[in-house]
């Protein structure tokens, strides 16, 4: 009857959207008076134990020699085993890329109603009730999962990290590896220094800084703040900037603590990945840029005058200056 959360690693590290998610996962198991139990798998380098300060009583951690890069076919078959072996009814995930490869396996192995994108608890008083987000985040739906299994996966940055006191039991289950289908042969990592799905603070730009040559205030802006990088469409469509770092409809869809657009119009295609960050700063020398309906702050002014600005105050506040 347990709360089964999926802890998310990239070479070994939790990454925070999962730290969310065991948050999560342990007050819907506190709600529905049953324990919270996560699965990781492959190798990890952090403690495991001390997770159970998000709630979570007992972490299943999986390991095997064939499991040390994702594959979403062989992950989500051991995933419904120990939902099968620990007697899951509820299976949480992030929504971020690894989450959305997952779930909807999960869910249709376990014949499991999905609700992609949730954004707030279930309400489970008379059945089980979801929040979540749909068309890009500018509208909400409330939907109820009709079988007995429910899996979730939670939207990135939509629900408050609790610490409690207590260590998680770390044990691990007898599950079957499947051979891989597929081998991965080679890969390369993209080159920004903060991964943006998982960054706090997201430093963006346009087309309105005119060309590539002029990203270095930008990025030394990034760096004093500990930010990723990002760019609109064009930006990226122009090769001023690598596509990772495009965002919006047809990019990466973001949800940062802080989000400061720096000569961006502010096209709906552009909001669509970012409408759900915390605090959106925009600066922008047109005062009627669309942007600035969305904006907690704005700037109106030149970026080549307002960001050495920024930069210089950013660096005294740091003492760097
Ligand atoms: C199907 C579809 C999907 C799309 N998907 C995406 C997407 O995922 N992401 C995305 O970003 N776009 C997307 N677009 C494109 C989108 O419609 C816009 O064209 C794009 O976001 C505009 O990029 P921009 O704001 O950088 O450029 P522009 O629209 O050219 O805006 C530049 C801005 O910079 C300001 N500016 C100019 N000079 C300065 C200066 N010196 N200082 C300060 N401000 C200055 C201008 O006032 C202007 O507001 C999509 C379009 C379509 C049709």
């Amino acid at each position: 009857m347990s709360v089964l959360i999926y802890i998310d690693q990239l070479d070994g590290h939790i990454k925070k959207a999962s730290i969310e998610a065991l948050s999560y996962g342990s007050k819907i198991a506190e709600q529905s008076g049953t324990d919270a139990e996560a699965i990781v798998i492959g190798n990890v380098n952090e403690d495991l134990p001390s997770l159970g300060k998000y709630g979570v009583k007992k972490i299943h951690h999986v390991q095997n020699e064939s499991l040390t890069q994702f594959d979403s076919q062989v992950y989500s078959k051991l995933i419904v085993q120990a939902a099968q072996q620990t007697g899951a009814k509820t299976i949480v995930f992030s929504n971020n890329s690894t989450g959305k490869a997952l779930a909807p396996r999960v869910s249709v192995q376990l014949k499991a109603g999905l609700v992609p994108g949730a954004i707030g608890l279930p309400d489970t008083s008379n059945t089980f009730k979801v929040k979540k987000n749909v068309f890009s985040g500018k509208a909400f739906a409330y939907v109820i999962v009709l079988t007995e299994i429910s899996v979730i996966s939670l939207n990135v940055n939509s629900y408050s990290i609790t610490e409690l006191e207590g260590t998680a039991e770390v044990s691990s289950l007898q599950l079957s590896v499947e051979t891989p289908k597929v081998k991965i042969v080679d890969s390369s990592k993209t080159s920004g220094k903060v991964a943006l799905t998982e960054a706090d603070i997201v430093v963006s730009a346009g087309r309105g800084l005119k060309g590539p040559e002029n990203w270095k205030m930008v990025e030394e802006l990034a760096d004093h703040l500990g930010a990723a990088l990002a760019c609109s469409r064009p930006v990226a469509d122009a090769n001023w900037r690598p596509h990772n770092e495009h965002v919006g409809q047809t990019g990466i869809a973001i949800a940062p603590n802080l989000y400061i657009a720096i000569g961006i119009s502010g096209a709906i295609q552009h909001l669509a990945g970012v409408n759900r960050s915390k605090v959106i700063v925009v600066i922008n020398k047109d005062p009627e840029a669309p942007f600035f309906k969305a904006a907690d702050y704005g700037i109106v002014g030149d970026a080549f005058e307002v960001v050495p600005k920024l930069l210089d105050a950013v660096k005294k506040l740091k003492g760097v200056a």
